[in-house]
């Protein structure tokens, strides 16, 4: 079966093996960070949908998970805001039923907590991972860019009402954007907003794959460690690890290194760690998906990711 709406599973370095479910079409988000992998936000929109059918979804979670796979975590992610989807609530609630033995995971960017049948429909998850990368509003505009109809204070206000309603364990997410977020008013509002918010823990992260703007730099190591010191209980997210082998997606090692790509680019050892093939296979692959012209290398400071080939059409 080919899958429109899961991908990976994806070696993460903070959810161990993970199967992704993307219930949303590329670019559907409420924000348009500048930091995004997946590139410019197309649907910049606060409507919530069924934006894809929930029967595709629940047809190609069955077909995935007869195969009882190891993983560590069903995370809805991908490439937009997976709380648009009006439906996220169903698809919890049918894998909690039909899939107990899996844990859920939702990747947020917290912009819909405010609302309370979002906070309702997303109770049953064990893990949720929401961004705040800012407690102002003037860096919210320049860093994440969001819908006009949203303010950094409602989003804060969201996750501290999250916090009290929600059992399950909080992590929150930062992304620090050197000449931003890193000042120290800006790192004084974050510890204020952090200390309503009491998450479980707090991660840092900072630039390592290309972004929507060239500009953007990652954060040094030092600042990390000061931010991460300053903040008091936050953990500096490295590159991750390896994983244990698993199986792949389907036949076809070409079309998952296609499908991961169409969500963040990647390097060659990243495609390694999620196929845990040879380096010659793996280069095997990579080539056959240039020579398609469907891939292209992109030379970056940080190394040489492999990305999905923009044609001009705008097809892919
Ligand atoms: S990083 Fe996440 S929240 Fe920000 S624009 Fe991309 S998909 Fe949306």
């Amino acid at each position: 079966m080919r899958y429109r709406h899961l991908f990976g599973p994806v070696p993460s370095r903070r959810l161990g093996v993970s199967l992704g479910v993307d219930l949303v079409p590329l670019k559907t988000c409420t924000l348009n960070c500048i930091y995004c992998e997946c590139g410019e936000t197309n649907n910049c929109t606060l409507e919530r949908k069924e934006y894809v059918p929930l029967e595709e979804v629940y047809e190609e979670l069955n077909d995935y998970l007869a195969k009882q796979p190891e993983l560590d975590y069903i995370t809805f992610s991908g490439s937009g805001e997976p709380t648009l989807h009006s439906g996220i609530g169903n698809v919890v609630s049918y894998l909690k039923q039909k899939y107990p033995a899996y844990k859920l995971c939702l990747l947020t960017n917290s912009t819909l907590l405010n609302d309370s049948k979002v906070r309702e429909q997303i109770k049953p998850i064990d893990l949720i991972v929401p961004s705040l990368d800012t407690a102002t509003e003037e860096c919210f505009k320049r860093l994440n860019r969001p819908h006009r109809g949203i303010k950094c204070q409602d989003v804060i206000e969201g996750l501290v009402k999250l916090r009290s309603e929600y059992s399950g364990e909080i992590l929150v997410e930062i992304f620090i954007a050197p000449g931003l977020n890193d000042t120290p008013d800006e790192i004084a509002a974050l510890k204020s907003a952090l200390e309503r918010i009491k998450p479980d823990r707090v991660q840092l992260g900072t630039l390592d794959r290309p972004g929507t703007e060239e500009w953007l730099e990652p954060a040094d190591y030092h600042t990390m460690q000061n931010i991460a010191f300053y903040l008091g209980n936050a953990e500096i997210i490295g590159k991750f690890k390896p994983g244990p082998k698993i199986s792949t997606f389907n036949d076809s090692h070409s079309r998952q290194i296609y499908e991961t790509l169409k969500r963040r680019p990647c390097t060659v050892a990243d495609l390694k760690a999620l196929l845990n093939l040879r380096p010659a296979e793996i280069q095997k692959y990579i080539n056959h998906l240039l020579s398609k012209g469907k891939i292209e290398i992109d030379h970056q400071e940080r190394g040489i990711f492999l990305k999905i080939k923009n044609n001009k059409d705008g097809k892919n």
